[in-house]
């Protein structure tokens, strides 16, 4: 399938078509960057309204009770549990994935005191080495670097306290079979850490089908909480009972309110929390996930493999001859990504943010185009591709504008 004419045809057969309604989505513009801030839910300025003029300007510090803002990172995370495939009272959110990431590390190496070895990729997203440094320094272990492309189960051996994978990567949306090199980690004795941020939203996950020991995620990704929305942690249930996790914050007490001398953990995953939560942000977030009930993963996954599938067939038809190499798989095993490389990248994407199609670069050289399905349009992929081709054969990208690096690509 490689004409632009199928695109019309794939939305009117789209079964999730009407959630797009969901969203605002600014004229003029083809957003292909949601799996780096999700489009914003028409709900969330009325949820935050609410929010700031009723329960923080009219009950003010009676809202954590009145309101349950003491609840809320516990009723959020029991919202985002269905979509990783956990329980009710398996999921907390709060603080950034790089932080949890801090948790679930600290509490993993704590279940394997007599392993010295965190296994994870080379090409990995770079907060979570950098994390895995930190613990690496505090607690003196050592790193083992899984070349880009390698299948990290080989790598896997007695000596391996804690693998830590992100299931799909951030520049190819090559995706690890999360299933099965968790079983192997787990015939290796490690302990399984997975995060899921570029995963959740687009793949269907079965966290608890698969035996995960730790997942943590992005919810301002394909989830559209909204920048800077707190991250997930999920714990499988006898992790969270057994082991503390190292931010023992206060939030995270048995009994904050007592003011206790000293650090008893909460019962199960409540100890995830640290400090007050974000309520503005756990509030917006809230009211992106109403969007996602009932929403069937199943179809969520068959059109992102469907919209992927149309931009790489348009781009290797249309944009031939221009140095593009499309670095995304395309066998069924990617995210809701594509990535093209190409020398002249940077100032192709701005070229074609100015003609309307926002996507983003990934240094050195990676053009990358993401594909939400609940509000993108194949229509959308289509018209994304003609413009690239445009901008490719006029040349426009060559204008010098192009060329200065803005502070956030
Ligand atoms: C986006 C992303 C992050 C971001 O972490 P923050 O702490 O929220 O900034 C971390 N890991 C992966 C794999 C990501 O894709």
């Amino acid at each position: 399938m490689t004409s632009f004419e199928d695109a019309g045809r794939l939305d009117a057969a789209d079964p999730l078509a009407p959630k797009r309604q969901a969203f605002h989505l600014p004229d003029g513009v083809i957003y292909l960057d949601g799996n780096s801030l999700g489009a914003m839910p028409k709900r969330a300025p009325a949820r935050l309204r609410t929010v700031l003029e009723t329960e923080w300007a009219e009950r003010l510090i009676r809202s954590w009770t009145e309101s349950d803002w003491i609840n809320l990172p516990l009723r959020v995370g029991d919202r985002v549990a269905p979509l990783i495939g956990a329980g009710p009272g398996e999921v907390v959110v709060g603080d950034s994935t790089s932080v949890n990431l801090y948790k679930c590390l600290g509490a993993a190496r704590a279940l394997r005191p007599d392993r010295r070895v965190i296994l994870t990729e080379q090409d990995n997203f770079p907060t979570d080495n950098y994390i895995i440094e930190g613990i690496a320094r505090s607690e003196r272990m050592e790193i083992r670097y899984v070349p880009a492309g390698t299948d990290p189960r080989e790598a896997l051996d007695e000596r391996v306290a804690v693998v830590l994978l992100t299931q799909v990567n951030y520049r190819t949306a090559a995706m690890h079979d999360l299933a099965a090199v968790t079983a192997a980690a787990h015939r290796a004795g490690a302990v399984m850490i997975w995060d899921l941020s570029h995963s959740v939203g687009v793949v269907p996950l079965d966290v608890r089908g698969a035996a995960v020991d730790f997942a943590v995620g992005c919810t301002y990704k394909y989830l559209n909480g909204g920048p800077g929305a707190p991250a997930f942690t999920y714990v499988a249930p006898a992790h969270a009972a057994s082991v503390a996790q190292p931010l023992s914050g206060w939030m995270g007490h048995k009994t904050p309110f007592a003011f206790a001398q000293h650090y008893e953990p909460a019962a199960e995953i409540r100890r995830y929390l640290c400090g007050t939560p974000q309520i503005l942000s756990l509030a917006a977030l809230d009211e992106s996930l109403a969007v996602w009930d009932g929403v069937d993963m199943s179809a969520v996954r068959e059109k992102s493999l469907r919209m992927t599938q149309l931009f790489m067939d348009l781009v290797e038809r249309h944009c031939a001859g221009h140095g593009l190499e499309i670095v995304t798989p395309r066998n069924a095993q990617r995210g809701s990504h594509v990535s093209i490389a190409c020398a002249h990248g940077y100032p192709v994407i701005r070229a074609m943010v100015e003609g309307g199609v926002i996507g983003d670069f990934r240094a050195p050289d990676l053009m990358r185009f993401g594909f939400a399905p609940l509000y993108g349009s194949y229509a959308e992929v289509a018209e994304a591709v003609r413009i690239m081709q445009e901008i490719l054969v006029t040349g426009a990208w060559r204008d010098p504008k192009y060329a200065t690096v803005l502070a956030v690509t």
